[in-house]
């Protein structure tokens, strides 16, 4: 009894400093570190802490050595890839030559390689930095790993931040092994197949958001094509026909104008692939033949035009909120004011205008509301929490409800029938906050993306 006691309820190897309840061999094999930079540093902490036995290979350890955790073993290069047999190579691709002085030592082991090029030279060189590293070292089997796991968040734990750690190598029992080591660290390894997929690894760095160029430029000329427009309706036309000064409508009015026409243009483009689809496959008559290529990247892109429909809809109702606050508008409510005791009117009050405003408000919010529903259950980290019966539920009371308020309503153009009224049409509630965010079907069905694109 005494003895069940004094061991510790949670064992020690089970334990990292923060997040991995991660299950380390009782031998803890010995890992090597090749440099004793950022990385190494933050990759040798993380190592400490998921239980394993670390030593570290720098051409100068005396310098190096306080900045590792004192768990860890720092010392000369030849002496750190002696006996473990995974070896970390943290060092620039430029530098990989200068190991070659290490070729005895290291025959026959594991060198897990984890450097990124920058884009210049990954545009330089053909081969990647892991297959040239193979050819440095024909004895040695090469494993592409960590690379697109950032020193900080080595230190900082896999809970905040990427936990995806693809690996590739030529060698399926080496892979096993670096894959086991990242699931000890806390990390999720992805399988990418051979040493030749290291290429496209070491490209996934350099990526800037390549799912949301295209849908991001669309939107973009969307704005500026419903901005002219508005521009020449609202503010040109009046100052040329009317000689009146509208110019500082620019900053909110117009934006506020433009943003709801493309919510609503870019809503349209989220359903319209998935209807061209179907009538495709109709008339086909089979779901086994490819779609023409321009189909596919748009059906792939429908998630990014939800979204950013949704980003549209959101910044039209703050700006819808901010209208009350401008100067121009207080000057109309008291211009307004000033001609009702002029015209001798004590009271205004146009019972359909006030129903008009408080349904277009009403509905605005509920359908921004089923909007930021549908986005939030787009996030991957939320849709794969959900299993489908959940996500298809969500859909359906989203899209239902949506569906609803938009026949519903059938919101006609707001116009005060009021002439001294201040301009309505743009307030919060105006048909366009209501329209644009409803009849949602399944924008963000990503799940249905898939069955699409296959
Ligand atoms: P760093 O801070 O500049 O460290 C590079 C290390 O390489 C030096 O500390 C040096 O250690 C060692 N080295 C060995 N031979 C060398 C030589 N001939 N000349 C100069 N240095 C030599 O770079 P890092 O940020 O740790 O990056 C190391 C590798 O990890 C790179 O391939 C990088 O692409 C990859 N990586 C880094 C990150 C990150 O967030 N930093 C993320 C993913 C991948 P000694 O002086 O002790 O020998």
């Amino acid at each position: 009894m005494s003895r069940e006691m004094d061991k510790p309820l949670i064992s020690l190897h089970l334990v990292d400093s923060d997040t991995s309840l991660a299950k380390v061999p009782d031998e803890a094999p010995k890992v090597g570190i090749l440099g004793s930079g950022d990385f190494a540093r933050s990759l040798a902490t993380r190592l400490v802490s998921s239980g394993f036995k670390v030593v570290v290979g720098s051409r100068n350890p005396k310098r190096t050595a306080g900045l590792f955790p004192s768990a860890a073993q720092v010392t000369f290069q030849e002496e750190a890839v002696s006996s473990p047999e995974i070896i970390f190579v943290a060092v620039f691709r430029e530098h990989y030559s200068s190991l070659c002085s290490l070729s005895d030592q290291l025959t026959g082991k594991i060198l897990v390689d984890v450097s990124n090029p920058t884009e210049q030279e990954h545009l330089q060189h053909r081969e990647s930095n892991a297959e040239y590293l193979a050819s440095l070292f024909p004895t040695c089997t090469v494993v592409k790993a960590f690379n697109v796991i950032s020193a900080w968040t080595l230190q900082a734990g896999p809970r905040d931040g990427n936990r995806q750690v693809p690996i590739c190598s030529d060698q399926s029992e080496a892979k096993r092994a670096v894959s086991e080591m990242a699931i000890a660290m806390g990390f999720m390894p992805v399988d990418m197949g051979s040493l030749a997929s290291a290429r496209e690894m070491e490209a996934m760095p350099l990526r800037l958001l390549p799912a949301w160029k295209v849908p991001t430029l669309l939107a973009l000329g969307l704005f500026i094509c419903f901005y002219a427009y508005n521009f020449v309706r609202d503010v040109l036309q009046p100052y040329v026909q009317e000689s009146k000064n509208k110019f500082f409508k620019l900053p909110v009015s117009v934006v506020n104008t433009t943003l709801p026409c493309v919510a609503y243009v870019l809503l349209s483009l989220v359903y319209l692939p998935g209807v061209l689809a179907a009538t495709l496959q109709l008339r086909r008559g089979t779901k086994y033949h490819r779609f023409p290529d321009w189909l596919d990247h748009w059906l792939q892109h429908r998630k990014q035009i939800g979204l950013l429909s949704f980003f549209c809809a959101a910044l039209h109702a703050l700006y819808s909120f901010c209208l009350p606050l401008r100067r121009s508008h207080r000057y109309d409510l008291v211009n307004l004011a000033v001609k009702q005791v002029l015209a001798n009117k004590s009271h205004l009050w146009v019972e359909e205008e006030v129903w008009r405003m408080e349904i277009y408000l009403s509905l605005g919010v509920l359908a921004l509301g089923t909007l930021s529903l549908l986005a939030v259950t787009s996030l991957p980290s939320i849709a794969n929490s959900l299993n489908w019966r959940e996500f298809s539920f969500v859909q359906y009371v989203a899209t239902s409800s949506g569906g609803k308020m938009g026949s519903g309503s059938g919101i006609p153009e707001f116009q005060s029938q009021d002439p001294h009224l201040p301009d309505q049409t743009s307030v919060l509630g105006s048909r366009s906050f209501c329209c644009s965010l409803v009849s949602v079907s399944t924008p963000y069905g990503h799940r249905e993306d898939l069955s699409w694109t296959r």
